[in-house]
């Protein structure tokens, strides 16, 4: 795992465009991660200080890691790859969208055989002393390792001060409670913060977070036999 980031930082980051390469060896072949940019469209999610909806935070971050993956040759599968909601086309109000969007995304991730969800998003507090990246998972024995991971790794490479530990993912989150595969929900950070709105804005950073999302699944990819693919 941190072999693998170390490689990621050094070798990607500096590269001003990565576009979509030739996979230079396939991971994961069998399975599917789906990456899940949280809100979109007219719902922009929580809004930061000076005023940036998470919507675009998260699609950056995820179209960072699908485009990493992709030099890995890991299949994802992205539930929205615009500024877009995935609403049925009947839906009138802004309730009726936002339910039909997570109805559509949770049908495409029951869809998926051996599939991830990494689902994507920012926090927002009325206090602005909070911060830090917190994770959240589905199903205990499934997804907690996934989640520590992630979490762990953060604190190692971005966010030394960060002594948060992995959470279940509360009921009334509609989209982590109504799928059945391996799941993990990243609140990436508070955008309510002055300085981590700054840091989660930077597209630097946003590829740092994609990166750590990349190296944890490609290391705990393989849901079947728990072993180290790295
Ligand atoms: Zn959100």
């Amino acid at each position: 795992m941190a072999l693998l980031l170390a490689a990621l930082l050094g070798v990607l980051l500096p590269l001003p465009n990565w576009g979509r390469t030739a996979p230079v060896f396939t991971r994961l072949p069998e399975q599917t991660l789906i990456l899940d940019p949280g809100h979109g469209g007219e719902d922009g999610g929580a809004v930061s200080v000076s005023g940036q909806p998470e919507s675009g935070i998260n699609l950056a971050i995820a179209k960072d890691a699908d485009a990493l993956l992709g030099f890995f040759g890991a299949r994802v599968l992205l539930t929205r790859s615009e500024d877009v909601s995935i609403h049925d086309s009947g839906a009138g109000t802004l309730r009726e969208k936002k339910v039909s969007d997570l109805h559509n995304r949770v049908s495409l991730i029951n869809a998926a055989e051996n599939a991830t969800l990494l689902s994507i998003h920012q926090n927002a507090s009325p206090d602005v002393r909070w911060h830090g990246a917190h994770v959240f998972y589905g199903d205990e024995v499934l997804s907690r390792p996934l989640a520590q991971t992630i979490q762990e790794s953060i604190r190692d490479h971005l966010d030394p001060d960060n002594d948060r530990e992995p959470q279940r993912a509360a009921s009334s989150i509609y989209l982590m409670n109504h799928i059945s595969c391996r799941a993990v929900l990243v609140e990436c950070g508070f955008l309510s913060n002055p300085g981590e709105e700054k840091r989660l804005l930077d597209p630097v950073y946003q590829k740092k977070l994609a990166m750590i999302l990349t190296a944890a699944y490609l290391t705990q990819g393989d849901t079947q036999e728990g072993e180290s693919l790295i």
